[in-house]
């Protein structure tokens, strides 16, 4: 038997942490990766403080629905954060032109600044996920975010850490399908079903050769063009795999 595949599946999960880390800083270069509990913080609760003006809100004492002077649609949606009045809330549906709700019923009242975050918290996480993702996500150290959590990351996450460019330059449009953040996230995708369907498989009775070698083509399409400057590194190891197999089946 031979665990080619399986080994080779072994790469992935520090392969995407540094990718993550690459398209974390390509996105908030201001705010670079440093697997601490600030990085992982600023992933999962957004910037602590609000620095974003978003006009003036009304409120009223006991009500979580707010007044907005400002249409603040396209500025929030539902699991954002507003700041106001010293409260720091969670905004929850619907948003109209002229209010919104938040997630608590403030003891304030009266018209106060609002201000959102620069960097927004994560609102893409499944209810089901959220609190493992969470847990992960928090102490910052990518070490111990496994391949579900740091695809969801990649390809799933509100940050948008692979925006299709296309869509960047006009909000709404579909993706294109063409640009670097496109093809990256189809790598990804690829990435994505080798694992849920051929892992357990490999888990179970071992790896046959050709599933070993679309393993090792589905990953080095994957290196070839999210981290170029690994390929020849990553293509050593993968032959040096090889050959530990080859040695060990005779
Ligand atoms: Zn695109």
């Amino acid at each position: 038997m031979s665990s080619s595949a399986a080994s080779v599946l072994d790469l992935v999960p520090g392969l995407l942490r540094e990718y993550f880390k690459e398209r974390w800083d390509a996105t908030y270069p201001a705010a670079p990766w440093h697997d601490d509990a600030a990085s992982g913080s600023l992933f999962w609760n957004g910037s602590q403080a609000g620095t974003v003006p978003l006009g003036q809100v009304t409120i009223t004492k006991g009500s979580g629905k707010i007044g907005t002077s400002e249409d603040l649609r396209g500025k929030l949606c539902a699991k954002d954060t507003i700041l106001f009045g010293g409260l720091r809330c969670r905004v929850l549906e619907p948003i109209t032109k002229t209010s919104l709700t938040v997630n608590t019923k403030p003891e304030i009242e009266g018209t106060f600044d609002a201000f959102g975050l620069e960097i927004r918290c994560e609102r893409n996480a499944p209810s089901n996920m959220a609190g493992s993702f969470e847990k992960h996500v928090l102490p910052g150290n990518l070490s111990s975010w496994d391949i579900t959590l740091l695809l969801f990351a990649l390809v799933n996450s509100s940050h948008q850490l692979l925006q299709c460019t296309a869509a960047q330059q006009e909000p709404g449009t579909a993706k294109c399908g063409e640009c670097y953040c496109c093809k990256a996230q189809a790598l990804l995708t690829n990435i994505r079903n080798l694992r849920n369907n051929d892992y357990g498989h490999v888990q179970q009775c071992g790896i046959k050769a050709e599933q070993s070698e679309k393993a090792q083509n589905i990953i080095m399409a994957f290196v070839k063009h999210c981290l170029p400057h690994k390929e020849s590194a990553i293509e050593k190891q993968i032959g040096d795999l090889g050959n530990l197999n080859l040695t060990s089946d005779i």
